[in-house]
């Protein structure tokens, strides 16, 4: 009866919560031993500028080797390091690993790294990054910070405060995943963002959807007009890459380009079919990319 199915239901429940709260646990108790055990490593994904058709920058992303349970994407357990406070440590991590690498192995690239907010408003924040860039002798010209939208939220004149000296150290500044989450324009015109990175949700549907093209178009042109680089993320086929590069966007990432990898598997080199099509868009007749007109 109702009564006895409600029960099952409840305890139903109560089994899958528990099993929820164990993984969170467990994940959370080994990764205090990550850090410690060398279990952490940073894959570079290239950003191609499309002025220059070449690879000036990478992003920096981590990844976990778990013992039992193989590579882990950050995805599973940043969200888990950010509530234990794990993050902090592990943001140190990430920076000077991302420093030394861009001191050795990518010599003339620019370097990009993700910081949490939880990192972010950590008070040794700021101070880290100072340091840690003096210690590799790296211009702090050739890093930049991404941030998301959730980093502003909470409280504006502190993350103005922190933002502006950042900027004082003469790191760039990012704005990760725009357009999803709490967007807002304002934010746009009130912090000193270098750069703005599209969200790949909109470059997904850039085909399909008139409404997301549209928003890519004006992104560039306000990016233009505040004078930030637009970098549009998840490009993964040449015919966004074409209509990116005629709607004026100024560098473009994803599998197209190349996938995240380890340092000694660095995608160093343009594919042939993005140069191929880049050459074909410039001197065979320009082929004209329009999203589907919108029924109605
Ligand atoms: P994100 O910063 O927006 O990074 C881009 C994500 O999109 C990466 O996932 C990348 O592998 C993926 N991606 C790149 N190109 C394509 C494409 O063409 N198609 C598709 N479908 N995906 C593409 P990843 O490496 O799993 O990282 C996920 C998120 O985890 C990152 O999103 C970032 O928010 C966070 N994250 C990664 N590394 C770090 C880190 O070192 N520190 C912190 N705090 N967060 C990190
Ligand atoms: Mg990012
Ligand atoms: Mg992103
Ligand atoms: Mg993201």
């Amino acid at each position: 009866n109702a009564k006895n199915r409600g029960r099952n239901t409840y305890c139903l429940f109560l089994s899958g919560m528990g099993d929820e709260v164990r993984q969170r646990r467990a994940l959370e108790k080994d990764l205090s031993a990550a850090l410690s055990e060398d279990q952490f490593e940073l894959y570079f994904q290239p950003r191609m500028n499309l002025s220059t058709c070449r690879i000036e920058s990478y992003e920096a992303l981590i990844r976990w080797h778990h013992p039992e349970q193989g590579l882990i994407n950050p995805a599973e357990f940043i969200p888990v390091a950010e509530a234990s406070g794990q993050i902090v440590a592990i943001g140190k991590y990430v920076l000077a690993e991302a420093l030394r690498v861009a001191s050795t192995t990518i010599l003339s690239s620019n370097i990009s790294l993700n910081v949490s907010p939880v990192q972010f408003r950590d008070r040794d924040f700021v101070d880290d990054v100072q340091r840690a860039i003096a210690n590799s002798g790296i211009p702090a010209e050739r890093i930049e910070l991404e941030i998301t939208e959730t980093t502003l939220i909470e409280d504006d004149a502190r993350a103005l405060a922190i933002l502006t000296r950042l900027k004082e150290i003469g790191v760039k500044i990012a704005l990760d995943d725009f357009g999803v989450g709490y967007s807002s324009l304002s934010y746009l015109s009130r912090f000193p963002f270098d750069c703005i990175k599209i969200d790949r949700s909109f470059v997904h549907e850039a085909r399909r959807n008139y409404g997301s093209l549209a928003i890519i178009e004006t992104v560039v042109r306000l990016g233009k007009a505040l004078n930030m680089r637009v970098v549009a993320e998840g490009v993964e086929d040449t015919e966004k890459l074409l209509l990116l590069a005629q709607r004026g966007c100024h560098e473009v990432q994803g599998f197209l380009i190349g996938r995240p990898a380890p340092v000694n598997r660095l995608v160093r080199e343009i594919p042939v079919e993005v140069q191929e099509a880049l050459d074909t868009q410039k001197f065979g007749g320009l082929q004209i990319f329009e999203a589907e007109t919108p029924k109605d």
